[in-house]
């Protein structure tokens, strides 16, 4: 698909070009923290509730994990102790609606079950380690993918880890900085090795980048009044590679 940005941009190609790298990614932040100001993310208490959240909205929307995280509130099962102790099952009644319930449960328990017995139940000694140790560590445990663990590392542990999603690919791809096809690493590395590791950066871009997808870059791009309109690549406002192409997220 990087031949659908040569065609309309000549021989450009920013995807390889460091500084056309740097300075659309500065530009979209100044742009969009002026358009849409701070986001507070992410809105939690603690880091545990964190790793609960970045866990629970897997295949969801945040309102069905507000719903959850509510419950287990409720319930004062949000300490590491309270979800070691009580079962599966009853775990699982408590994030219903979350979604799948039965599989996140599982998830959950997991997570919790490798902090108590690896850490000795010291979720702030694991969250500690140095970020390529943690990740991997994030990694090895079941249903953390990618973007969760990512979020850990960078809302639960403040480490700077870009966070990588749809909404992410979608814009990066509409304006010539990402292939058509989703893939994370490479996402993830035009922001690491182009931006400066700053945790408060990372977080508010992560963030700032959510609520331009919801806003505006949907599956369909409402790039009129987009904040990022003027940073479009030639081909004007109505640039869409996904009308081009059968599939759409
Ligand atoms: S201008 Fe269009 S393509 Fe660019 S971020 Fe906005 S909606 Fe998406």
């Amino acid at each position: 698909m990087r031949i659908l940005w040569k065609r309309d941009c000549g021989n450009m190609d920013p995807i390889s070009d460091p500084l056309a790298r740097r300075t659309f990614l500065e530009k979209t932040f100044e742009v969009l923290l002026h358009a849409f100001g701070h986001q507070a993310w992410w809105p939690a208490d603690t880091p545990l509730e964190v790793v609960v959240g970045a866990v629970l909205t897997q295949n969801t929307a945040w309102h069905n994990v507000e719903k959850a995280i509510a419950r287990l509130k409720q319930e004062e099962m949000l300490t590491l102790a309270r979800l070691a102790h009580t079962s599966e099952e009853t775990l699982a009644d408590c994030i219903r609606s979350s979604g799948f319930f039965r599989q996140k449960a599982r998830r959950l328990k997991a997570f919790v079950h490798h902090i108590v017995e690896r850490w000795q139940g010291s979720l702030e000694r694991f969250l500690a380690q140095p970020l390529p140790r943690l990740r991997n560590e994030l990694l090895g445990l079941p249903g953390i993918g990618a973007e969760t663990a990512d979020s850990i590392i960078l809302y639960a542990a403040h480490q700077p880890s870009f966070v990588v999603d749809r909404y992410t690919h979608r814009f990066l791809m509409r304006h010539g900085y990402a292939e058509m096809t989703y893939r994370y690493e490479p996402i993830r590395r035009l922001f690491m090795d182009t931006l400066p590791a700053d945790v408060a950066l990372f977080q508010e871009y992560h963030a700032l980048i959510v609520t331009l997808g919801k806003r505006y870059c949907k599956t369909k791009a409402q790039c009129l009044g987009c904040p990022l309109e003027t940073l479009l690549p030639s081909g004007g406002q109505n640039y869409d590679p996904y009308s081009e192409s059968a599939g759409s997220y």
